[in-house]
């Protein structure tokens, strides 16, 4: 009984804060366009950014009132149960009947995420210009996103079953282990296996940009291993810019969308960010990090497999290691959000750093300053989200504060163009 309070608690808990953040967040917008903006957006144009905030929020708020009411009566209908009992109706080893608990139960939530997804894609992306992606390539995504999670997930999910059936009180320190390879392997061959499922990679070919990198990458000692451009205009109009891999196979990507939009110098700006993220080893403290997470994590989960008051409060007949991974879940969503929180800061923080590594070694504050607020128009970014919104979710700090961060630097170097 008081595991049932305390879980409802965190779905309800979870829903009100969303909506009160959100809400805080929508009545935070100014009609007044940022003096810094003036030149970038229009009237208009502003108008529509904030318009396409407001009907994202309504969204996020009609699929919660749905997906969370839903969640809460397949919990007090003994939904998880009547799985349970079906899954075990082929009297087939523990993994085997694990797989087919988990499979039903991932696959008919993501069947029920199809028409959400739907919508924000064809009807709300379409209505504010940013869509591209045509049906075919949608169900494609979908179809293979599947298939990779059904490959991914399947592995770390029987490894993870057969530890903790067969390794006794330290299994939480072997998944640990097994769990973090794995994800190391995965962050390895990302950008040459994985990522080339969905997109096109294509090296950036010869020419004055190409030569502008690799001049920028020579002067700051960096073992350029490749820069590529990446065919997101499939799927959207929306630009960016990230780095990815370690080692051998680390690599830049810039959108086909932000070629097309920058000048040389604001690419070379944009990349010399993204080189600060590796040159400032931001790459391989997130990885720590996460590491980290991942072995708290575990050690909690084995404080609850097999609990028989938390299995109560699913309504199951019996307990089992498969079926405490999916109820662990629940309780851990406070956890995970206050962990959200500390990574987010340290990530906006990282972003920060990286715009200074940027700025004070390609010494073009004013292309760094050009890029973002472009960035920011393009993908009608909200300008002025509340500070609890920014706490809560941003991995970037508001673009308005990066720039303030820039100018600040360019006060200080005042040599700089
Ligand atoms: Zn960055």
């Amino acid at each position: 009984m008081v595991f049932l309070v305390i879980i409802l608690a965190i779905l309800i808990g979870d829903y009100l804060l969303n909506l009160i953040v959100d809400i805080q967040n929508v009545r935070y917008l100014r009609t007044d366009l940022p003096e810094e903006f003036s030149g970038y957006y229009d009237r208009e144009k502003y108008r529509k950014s904030q318009e396409y905030l407001k009907e994202n929020t309504r969204f996020g708020f009609v699929t919660d009132s749905i997906t969370t009411p839903v969640t809460i009566g397949f919990i007090l209908f003994g939904g998880f149960n009547l799985i349970d009992q079906f899954a075990r109706s082929f009297h087939l080893s523990a993994i085997l009947t694990g797989l087919i608990f988990a499979g039903i139960l991932v696959f008919a939530s993501q069947i029920l995420s199809i028409p959400f997804s739907i919508y924000r894609t064809f009807v709300i992306e379409e209505k504010y210009g940013f869509n591209k992606t045509t049906p075919k390539t949608f169900v494609l995504d979908i179809v293979k996103t599947w298939v990779l999670a059904a490959v991914i997930g399947g592995i770390l999910f029987s490894g993870v079953l057969w530890f903790f059936e067969e390794t006794g009180p330290l299994a939480w320190v072997y998944c640990w282990i097994a769990v973090t390879l794995f994800q190391v392997f995965l962050i390895f061959i990302a950008p040459v296996v994985i990522m080339p499922i969905f997109n096109k990679f294509v090296p950036l070919e010869d020419g004055e940009l190409k030569s502008a990198i690799e001049g920028y990458a020579k002067g700051q000692d960096f073992k350029l291993k490749g820069v590529f451009t990446m065919d997101g205009s499939r799927r959207s109009t929306k630009s960016n810019a990230f780095f990815t891999g370690f080692g051998r196979f680390r690599r830049i990507v810039l959108f086909d969308t932000l070629i097309e939009k920058h000048t040389k110098d604001e690419l070379v700006s944009v990349l010399a960010h993204e080189m600060g993220h590796y040159k400032k080893r931001h790459v391989l403290k997130s990885i720590v990090i996460s590491i980290l997470t991942t072995g708290l994590m575990f050690f909690i989960l084995s404080i609850f497999i097999n609990n028989r008051e938390l299995f109560a409060a699913f309504r199951m007949e019996h307990t089992s290691i498969y079926a405490s991974l999916f109820f662990f879940g629940f309780l851990y969503v406070p956890i995970d959000m206050i962990l959200s929180v500390f990574g987010n800061m340290l990530s906006r923080r990282h972003e920060y750093e990286a715009d200074d590594y940027a700025v004070t070694t390609y010494r073009k504050p004013q292309s760094m300053i050009a890029a973002l607020k472009k960035l920011s128009v393009d993908n009608l970014s909200n300008l002025t989200p509340h500070p609890f919104k920014v706490i809560l979710t941003y991995s970037h700090p508001p673009v308005l504060e990066r720039i303030k961060a820039i100018r600040r630097l360019q006060r200080v170097n005042n040599d700089m163009v």
